[in-house]
């Protein structure tokens, strides 16, 4: 990808950027409709938090399509163009999504980056995958969403001071919901006995899930996203999950069940393979309530 073949793409964005502000010098005393903020996130997990908290002053999408995986994601040009004329441009950070530092770079972007994990205050940070020093996977505990939440809040009234009255109202009111959903959580899976409440992962996103809502991920099928696992890795988990009476293997929807269907069928463990972390789905699982709301039901049904 080279900068020439995207200058039209700067010129269109630039020049877009232009009538908006003179829209809104106008539209103080006229009821013209606004421009709405254009907002960007790595994911459709993110994106959905953006629009609970930015309402209909944002328009927000995702680089990442619904069922995608974002750990191996390798945006098209497309996406350059989309992050080009982005005002806010949301990502994980912690190694999730580091190809939209290259993508923003590329294209010339001129968007603010807001990147929800890294240094979120009061995170207890956990170890990470391959190639990663800390597991980026943190919006998977409702209590850290709530820190993602105070941080979109803040970037989108720095982007939009005018909005700043709206942003807060529906981020406390977000939070609230968050709030509750985090204590529905653990109160359904406390319900389980907690001898039963371990589970292997097929890829390592749910540790601070399992530290919120006292799971024990003994094991992942899949160390590194892109990266299939060795026949001795593979043969190593197989003698753990005998070994250790595990009997629920997870799975998400963005990877193929093949592997872990072929683990559950040799130990005799169940398999669940439609949770949701990375991405969202179709109803009920296109929200991030939704989602969390899913795996938990989805994970006490299984264990109970
Ligand atoms: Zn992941």
């Amino acid at each position: 990808m080279t900068g020439r073949s995207l200058r039209p793409w700067l010129v269109v964005a630039l020049a877009a950027g232009m009538t908006a502000a003179t829209c809104t010098s106008s539209s103080s005393t006229s009821p013209s409709p606004r421009r709405a903020l254009s907002v960007v996130a790595t994911t459709t997990v993110f994106a959905d938090l953006v629009a609970r908290v930015g309402g209909e002053r944002v328009a927000v999408s995702s680089l990442v399509p619904m069922g995608g995986e974002v750990h191996t994601f390798d945006p098209s040009p497309s996406k350059a163009a989309k992050v080009a004329q982005a005002d806010v441009v949301v990502m994980n950070g912690l190694g999730l999504d580091d190809w939209l530092r290259r993508l923003v770079a590329d294209s010339g972007a001129r968007a603010t980056v807001l990147v929800l994990a890294e240094e979120l205050p009061g995170a207890e940070y956990l170890g990470g995958e391959a190639g990663e020093e800390v597991n980026p996977h943190l919006w998977l505990d409702a209590s850290y969403a709530v820190g993602y939440v105070a941080r979109i809040r803040d970037a989108l009234t720095t982007a939009d001071p005018p909005g700043a009255a709206t942003y807060r109202a529906n981020a406390e009111a977000y939070a609230g919901e968050l709030r509750a959903l985090d204590r529905w959580a653990r109160a359904t899976l406390a319900a389980i006995p907690a001898d039963a409440r371990r589970i292997i992962a097929f890829h390592d996103a749910l540790p601070y899930f399992a530290r919120a809502y006292a799971l024990e991920v003994v094991g992942v099928i899949l160390p590194a996203p892109g990266q299939d696992p060795s026949a001795g890795y593979v043969g190593a988990l197989v003698d753990e999950i005998r070994r250790s009476g595990v009997r629920l293997i997870v799975s998400e929807v963005q990877f193929s069940p093949a592997l872990a269907r072929t683990i559950a069928a040799e130990t005799g463990a169940t398999l669940v393979s439609d949770l949701y972390s990375d991405t969202l789905g179709d109803p009920p699982v296109d929200s991030y309530t939704g989602l969390l709301r899913w795996d938990v039901e989805r994970i006490a049904a299984a264990l109970r």
